[in-house]
């Protein structure tokens, strides 16, 4: 029997209060206290239905966890060929830095050179499932070109509204999509008012992260593979550079839906927010001991993907530093600017600053010893170096 797998999506519930929300519909987030849906799936049921092997012998790519993912029928699953990008051990940096187990998961890798093609792709496709014909996002950049793409593969309008300092590459790809580029005179806070405006007076569907519940779903996979390519564990430590904190507050999601399905054990890898100097709202909560980010007043970093300075999901990103005795630090932007120098001499790595800002922030807490030199520790490269020449 040749059969495409099924999700095991059963409903949407708010962090926040618990609210449930009936999954079969279009839904954003939560109106009673501002906060983001969580998809939930029947684990219990997955967990007697399948095993974690089988995942490994399917083609390569996102949808093969597609009983952890959202869409339910299989035609909506576009791709462009998201996900399973490489985790590439570092030996050269390493040895330098004294760090036998150093790797990267490369994201660069993804469509759209960015790890926004998963949350987008996610997003879209179950969006358009529920009826969505036409979509809107306002962007720091790369989840732009991320909708463009996959509003252009599905055959829909997209309207995006970015920063007019945006590096040109994220506009270009826009443009070359087929997609509505609205630039705006601001910051990534200033062009989703006037996208939200937007989907008011036209009826789009507003794709902001963590403003609907599957872009989230979309980066939970990266938590998924990691978890495989390191054999059913996890690593020490995870540094993962931060702006609404879709990746991070998934991969912390995907961790707790493993080990409710037996896949791996209660263990969880210490995770590490790694932020810009001149935008960092969640390492100032952080120290601060805050459950909540205050907005970043004049936030400012060539690392444009960073340049976030209100987190819709602060709270969620907060919780998953602490419950994972983590931490949040930022660097500077000639920090990162030397740090992409590193990976890309050292180790043919041409990241993105946002992905680099994580080797900025390893020296640190190598530096203090907050990380050992034996540890298994993953940096995520975000992004190509290539977007931002
Ligand atoms: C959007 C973006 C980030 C931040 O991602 P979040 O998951 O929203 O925190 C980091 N790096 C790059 C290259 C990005 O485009
Ligand atoms: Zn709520």
């Amino acid at each position: 029997m040749n059969t495409a797998p099924h999700s095991y999506l059963t409903h949407l519930e708010c962090t926040e209060c618990g609210r449930t929300f009936d999954a079969g519909q279009l839904q954003t987030f939560c109106p009673d206290c501002r906060s983001p849906l969580m998809a939930r799936y029947d684990l219990a049921r997955l967990r007697a239905e399948a095993s974690r092997e089988q995942f490994a012998a399917r083609p390569r790519g996102m949808w093969r966890w597609a009983e952890l993912l959202p869409v339910r029928d299989p035609q909506f699953r576009l791709t462009l060929g998201e996900g399973d990008c490489p985790l590439l051990p570092l030996p050269r940096l390493g040895a330098e830095l004294g760090m036998p187990r150093l790797f990267v998961k490369d994201e660069a890798l993804n469509p759209t050179g960015s790890f926004k093609a998963r949350g987008l792709c996610a997003a879209v496709a179950r969006a358009l499932e529920l009826g969505v014909r036409e979509f809107v996002i306002p962007t720091a950049g790369n989840a732009g070109g991320a909708l463009a793409a996959y509003a252009g593969r599905a055959g829909v309008p997209a309207h995006i509204y970015m920063p007019a300092d945006t590096p040109r590459a994220n506009q270009v790809e826009v443009q070359a999509a087929g997609a509505d580029l609205h630039l705006v005179d601001g910051l990534i806070n200033d062009a989703a008012r006037e996208a939200a405006a937007g989907a008011a007076a036209h009826g789009w569907f507003d794709v902001s992260t963590f403003k609907e519940p599957y872009r989230c779903e979309g980066k939970k996979t990266m938590g998924l593979e990691l978890a495989e390519s390191f054999g059913w564990r996890l690593p020490d430590v995870i540094l993962y550079p931060t702006g609404g904190g879709t990746g991070l507050v998934g991969m912390w999601k995907a961790f707790a839906e493993l080990e409710a399905l037996g896949w791996i054990g209660p263990e969880r890898p210490r995770m590490v927010s790694v932020q810009a100097e001149g935008c960092a709202p969640i390492v100032r909560a952080f120290r601060q001991g805050s459950p909540r980010a205050e907005f970043w007043q004049d936030a400012h970093t060539l690392a444009s993907g960073l340049r976030v300075p209100g987190v819709f999901a602060d709270r969620q990103v907060l919780r998953a530093l602490r419950e994972s005795g983590g931490a949040a630090l930022a660097v500077s932007d000639e920090e990162i600017t030397a740090a992409q120098r590193e990976l890309a001499a050292g180790e043919g790595i041409f990241a993105a600053p946002e992905g680099a800002a994580t080797l900025a922030a390893l020296r640190h807490l190598r530096e203090n010893d907050w990380i050992a030199a034996d540890e298994t520790v993953v940096l995520f490269n975000t992004g190509s170096g290539l977007k931002y020449i």
